[in-house]
């Protein structure tokens, strides 16, 4: 799978992604990542990609011709679907990661400033993903998510597959709590049943305490949503 990420900083992407476990699957040739200055797309010696909002108002605006530019020099190579990312977009979750790891590429636009020129997203036929409901300053740390939410469910990314099967969200319940040694730490010992060797009672005991988990974390967002609508 061919990630492929416009942004005016792709130096950013470097260092995050030669580390771990996508670091390795991009060294082994399991999955691509390039970052294309969007700069490199602009015709004007200023190298300019934003430019003021029509109506006024703080900030500037990512001008639509560079990243229309970017994006369509890059649709040669990568036939997957174009991302903005966006804070008011569709929330990024494990289902939409697992579609999209379905996909053979991305083309992933990082938005700055203000957000980016409202005609890009219907002339590029674009999907708009958000990474949760807060502001950061720019698109970049966003695509970072996206791209190892979807990176590791690309088979032959995680090395053991299994590890897929169990994570949190890939079903009805979280990921149960792990422990390593030593056994005793500050008075506070491993759950027993995990030093049984008692496969099917180990498999139980997990599976109850990532319901209770489950169940506390869905009583906390809950209360949260319930605390939204009140205001
Ligand atoms: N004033 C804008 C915020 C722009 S933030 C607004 O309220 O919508 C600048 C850029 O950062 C955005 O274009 C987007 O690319 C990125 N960004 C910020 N927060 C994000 C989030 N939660 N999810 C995805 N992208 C985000």
């Amino acid at each position: 799978m061919q990630f492929d990420v416009v942004t005016i900083f792709p130096g950013m992407f470097g260092t995050v992604f030669r580390q771990g476990v996508i670091g390795r699957a991009i060294e082994r040739g399991v999955i691509g990542l390039a970052a294309h200055d969007l700069r490199d797309y602009t015709h004007d010696r200023h190298r300019q990609v934003d430019d003021m909002p029509f109506g006024g108002g703080p900030g500037m605006v990512m001008k639509p011709e560079p990243v229309i530019e970017a994006v369509e020099s890059l649709r040669s190579s990568n036939p997957g679907p174009v991302v903005l990312m966006e804070p008011w977009g569709e929330p990024l979750g494990q289902d939409l990661a697992a579609d999209l790891a379905a996909q053979p590429g991305l083309i992933i636009v990082c938005g700055r400033y203000e957000g980016i020129d409202d005609r890009v997203r219907s002339v590029l036929g674009a999907r708009e993903i958000s990474i949760g409901d807060y502001v950061l300053s720019g698109g970049e740390i966003p695509a970072m998510v996206l791209i190892d939410a979807v990176a590791r469910l690309v088979p032959g990314v995680v090395g053991d597959p299994g590890s897929l099967t169990q994570d949190s969200f890939a079903g009805e319940r979280t990921g149960w709590p792990q422990f390593t040694r030593p056994a005793e730490y500050r008075g506070m010992n491993v759950p027993d049943v995990l030093l049984s060797g008692d496969h099917a009672r180990i498999e139980q005991w997990r599976r109850q305490q990532a319901s209770h988990r489950r169940e506390r974390v869905d009583t906390k967002r809950d209360a949260q949503i319930k605390e939204l609508k009140k205001t």
